[in-house]
């Protein structure tokens, strides 16, 4: 049985690596996980060998198929196995250790992050054909994925840093032949923490912190929109009567918008309504056990939505089939649609009017949520296990909003 003791020794080096990063959350996810035995990946996370420039940032990831079966690995948004400029990747300071063997007390502080949030079910890709959804593993066979993080990153001091993958992108999520999705954690390379942090050096004539900020989503081309009249006549000459609302999106698309706007803003509006009111199942269903300032933080939430689906901008310009939407989330006003919302129902569970409940929680001016878990038996456990995080997760305020099934 050497492969299953390889695979056991690989999982405890994954579970001893990632120990740093844990949060509640990612041990119900590692518990989760250890139900599925069949599997067997590795990650190796390589940023470029000196860092001058934040604006010129890339780290390459390889997971290679250790496995005896062949893998089919959604691309999830927040994994490696997409570029999207999501929080996957953390830098953190590494001490400096010096002739006397002791640890310098250099700043500790992880640079700081400015990460795109996007909306994505992980239940809806896996029923897509597209082969852009996921990803294919032979045993043996590996892939590398170069990410773009420039503007994402502000580092507080030159030195050196480790980079490792957040909590939650040390999981994969596997399409089994049956069609159901495991959680399958992805070991790090065996041996002690620090040798498993792939490290980044950053010289003293290093700039530190981003001077463009976060300018792209990761997907090319995705943000830039080229008009060809434009380009052909000048700008000077097109002054295109055209809705600010919208950017990049057709009339059959500003219809469809306009059409869920007022099913958001009934969202919000009885959303509020029953937060003022006696909390019971609805509430602990996806926001867990009921605590002053957990409650406070989604009365807050809510509060700051209110009207703010008119004001919202649309920009319709993104098409990856598996995602419904996308936001900076200090670029408020502006939601960017992708080709999951033209799909779904104008209301209803994972409606295009719950996405824009979603997305709008995540601007940091009025809830600056997370996406800590996807889906609603995701969001369901989430309220459950770490009801801190629920209060955070974007997904958990959309499906409170949506209320279906109907819950009191
Ligand atoms: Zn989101």
């Amino acid at each position: 049985m050497l492969y299953s003791s390889l695979f056991l020794a690989l999982l405890s080096a994954s579970l001893s690596a990632a120990a740093p990063s844990t949060h509640d959350h990612a041990h119900s996810l590692r518990a989760h996980a250890t139900r599925d035995g069949g599997h067997s990946l590795q990650l190796q996370v390589k940023p470029q060998d000196d860092m001058n420039d934040p604006d010129d940032l890339t780290v390459a990831a390889t997971i290679i198929n250790n496995g005896s079966k062949a893998v089919k690995i959604l691309n999830d948004p927040n994994s490696v196995l997409s570029t999207w400029k999501t929080h996957t990747f953390d830098f953190v300071a590494i001490p400096s250790v010096g002739p006397d063997g002791l640890k310098s007390k250099a700043s500790s502080l992880p640079a700081s992050v400015d990460a795109i949030r996007v909306k994505y079910n992980p239940t809806v890709a896996a029923s897509l054909e597209d082969s852009d959804v996921y990803t294919v593993l032979q045993p043996g066979e590996s892939k590398t994925i170069v990410h773009d993080l420039s503007g994402m990153y502000n580092f507080h001091t030159v030195g050196s840093y480790g980079v490792r993958l957040t909590a939650a992108a040390e999981y994969l999520r596997v399409v089994e032949d049956d069609g159901s999705i495991s959680m399958v954690p992805a070991a790090l390379s065996a041996g002690s923490e620090t040798a498993t942090l792939a490290l980044l050096s950053i010289p003293s004539t290093a700039t530190l912190t981003s001077r463009k900020g976060l300018v792209n989503a990761g997907k090319p081309g995705l943000d830039v929109f080229v008009d060809p009249l434009a380009a052909h006549l000048g700008s000077r000459m097109v002054r295109r009567v055209e809705d600010p609302k919208f950017k990049n999106c057709t009339a059959e698309q500003q219809s469809a918008i306009n059409e869920a706007i007022p099913f958001a803003n009934q969202y919000i509006e009885n959303a509020n309504q029953y937060l003022n009111g006696t909390l019971g199942e609805r509430y602990t269903t996806w926001f867990g056990a009921q605590m002053e300032n957990r409650t406070e933080i989604v009365k807050g939430h809510y509060a700051n939505l209110t009207g703010m689906p008119d004001k919202f901008q649309f920009d319709c310009s993104c098409n990856q089939p598996d995602t419904y939407a996308y936001v900076y989330p200090n670029k408020f006003p502006t939601v960017y649609f992708c080709g999951a919302f033209w799909r779904a129902p104008a209301n209803g569970t994972d409606s295009k009017a719950g996405t824009i409940v979603h997305e709008g929680t995540h601007f940091t001016n009025i809830g600056s949520t997370d996406d800590y878990a996807y889906g609603q038996s995701g969001a369901k456990d989430l309220a459950k296990s770490d009801p801190d995080q629920g209060v955070m997760n974007a997904d958990s305020h959309e499906y409170f909003s949506e209320n279906n099934p109907q819950l009191d």
